[in-house]
C-alpha cells in the first residue's frame, strides 16, 4: 500500500501529454497533536513546463486536535490551496521537496506531497471555538462550560 499513491508523470514531462489531473483520497499521519481522521481529499492538476512540473489544486481534509486554551477537543476541516513547482529534471537536486522525495524516478507521490503542504498550513494556537474562554488560572475550571466563583478576578 506504501506506494498506492504515487502518479507516473514521466510522459507528462516528456511533453507526450497536455495534463493530467488528479483525484485521490489519502491518509495522513498525525502531526504536532494534530490528527486526521479521515483521508485527505487531493484534487491536482499538473502541468509540465520544460522541466518543471506546476501542481495546481486543492487539498481538503478535517482535522481535530486540542484547543490551545481550553485543552478541548478541536474538530475543523482544512482547505489547502496548491500551488507549487517541482523540479523534474534528472539533473536538478534543489528545491523544498527535494529531501522527502515527493518526486522520483518520474513518480509523484501524491501521499508526501499532500502531507507536506497540510503539515506546513496547519493553523497555530487552534482553538474549539473563536471565543474560548479558556481553562481559569486560579481554580482550573473550564470556563466554556462553567462560571467559576472567581470569574472576573484577574489578579490576586
Ligand atoms: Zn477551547
Ligand atoms: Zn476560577
Amino acid at each position: 500500500m506504501g506506494s498506492a499513491h504515487k502518479i507516473d508523470v514521466s510522459g507528462l514531462v516528456a511533453g507526450n501529454r497536455g495534463g493530467l489531473v488528479v483525484d485521490d483520497r489519502v491518509p495522513v499521519a498525525p502531526f504536532e497533536g494534530v490528527l486526521f481522521p479521515e483521508a485527505a481529499a487531493v484534487h491536482l492538476e499538473l502541468q509540465a513546463s520544460g522541466e518543471l512540473l506546476e501542481i495546481q489544486g486543492t487539498i481538503d481534509v478535517p482535522l481535530t486536535s486540542e484547543c490551545a486554551r481550553c485543552l478541548g477537543t478541536v474538530a475543523e476541516s482544512m482547505h489547502v490551496k496548491v500551488d507549487e513547482q517541482v523540479e523534474a529534471g534528472a539533473s536538478l537536486q534543489d528545491g523544498p521537496f527535494e529531501e522527502s522525495n515527493v518526486l522520483t524516478a518520474g513518480r509523484l507521490d501524491v501521499a508526501d506531497l499532500a502531507a507536506q503542504l497540510i503539515y506546513s498550513a496547519i493553523p497555530i494556537g487552534l482553538l474549539c471555538k473563536e471565543d474560548c474562554k479558556g481553562i481559569c488560572p486560579r481554580c482550573g475550571e473550564n470556563r466554556n462550560s462553567k462560571e467559576c466563583e472567581c470569574n472576573g478576578e484577574t489578579s490576586g
